[in-house]
């Protein structure tokens, strides 16, 4: 069984999580994770959408079966300039927005440049607005103000700012002492890593794969249709994603999350059923759960006609698409049931 090297973790997380990769942003993440791939000797290829491929030849060629991360993020895109130099927004996938209140932010620019900004409320002084407090955190209620001297539209498109740039907000990427992995975008980098560190083993002690296996790390996930992408051939497909905490699911930061059913209905019976079972015979922490607000890239694989049985597994995440965390327990029992599905 793969070991759960922590201090690689934490190295390899540390890189994947500092490099801003909101959906529709990817090309900088998605060149970073081929480096990692093509250190360890496998055969990848950047498809038109972004997406990187990983191809591997296993000990058995009777199937292609697949896996993925995504490694796009929840992000913003300017709207539009204010006459008196703020950015109003849109959201790029889904992000809780009253939590982005007062989170500093980096704008990249078509033209390559970068500025920083902070996301406030647009009754953002107490000692001015009387709904200061009370106001809706909502997307068109909050804007960027930007750490230059800017006073109106002009003085904002001099920098080089224009509608549809990149809004990136900052991840505060921390792991604690007590095992915690504390950031934004836990959804869906924490899965990215996983599958480095599994890549970075097998390639480390020359592991062979059981049969031909496709590695996804796909993009625009966030709004739906990250995995329409993969391979038509693939037969098996077991998705990494986060796992969901609240209410009566079960799941929880320190196990691995086995989804039976989402928004899209239910996962592959069989393939679920094995993945329940692999769990259970290698004593992980594991538990087997319906997400009521959820869709993967199962649902975006079936919907771009891939025949194939779908399951998806990851670690529980408490406060998706807030301020989120896990347990580098849960990440370990991520990777180890992975592993078991791919090579024990
Ligand atoms: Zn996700």
């Amino acid at each position: 069984m793969i070991s759960f090297d922590q201090t690689y973790f934490k190295k390899v997380a540390e890189d994947i999580f500092k490099c801003d990769s909101p959906t529709g942003y990817t090309h900088h993440v998605i060149k970073l994770v081929k480096n990692y791939v093509d250190a360890f000797g496998y055969d990848s290829k950047i498809l038109n959408s972004g997406a990187l491929e990983v191809s591997i030849k296993g000990t058995d060629s009777s199937k292609v079966v697949a896996t993925s991360a995504h490694c796009d993020t929840l992000g913003l895109m300017v709207r539009s300039i204010k006459p008196n130099g703020k950015l109003a927004l849109t959201t790029l996938g889904g992000p809780i927005t009253p939590t982005l209140d007062s989170e500093y932010c980096v704008i990249y620019t078509r033209d390559g440049r970068k500025y920083t900004g902070t996301i406030v409320s647009t009754s953002s002084a107490v000692h001015v607005y009387k709904d200061a407090n009370s106001k809706s955190r909502e997307i068109d209620e909050l804007e960027v103000r930007l750490d230059e001297k800017v006073f109106s539209k002009e003085d904002v498109e001099k920098l080089g700012i224009q509608n549809g740039d990149i809004v990136a907000y900052e991840t505060k990427f921390t792991i604690t002492d007590s095992g915690f992995l504390k950031t934004r975008f836990v959804d869906d980098k924490a899965s990215v890593v996983i599958l480095l560190m599994l890549l970075n083993y097998t390639s480390k002690h020359n592991i062979k794969f059981k049969y031909d296996t496709k590695i996804y790390f796909v993009v625009y996930e966030e709004v739906g249709h990250g995995a329409s992408v993969v391979d038509k051939n693939i037969s098996e497909f077991v998705t990494l994603d986060m796992g969901c905490i609240g209410l009566d699911l079960a799941g929880n930061e320190y196990a691995v999350s086995i989804c039976a059913k989402d928004s899209g209905g239910p996962y592959d019976y069989e393939l679920t059923t094995k993945l329940i079972s692999m769990a259970k015979e290698n004593n992980l922490d594991y538990t087997v759960d319906i997400f009521p607000f959820y869709g993967s890239d199962i649902g975006a694989a079936r919907r771009a006609g891939v025949d194939m049985k779908g399951a998806l597994i990851g670690s529980g995440v408490s406060a998706s698409h807030g301020m989120e965390r896990t347990h580098l327990k849960g990440i370990e029992n991520t990777l180890k049931l992975i592993y078991t599905y791919l090579i024990k």
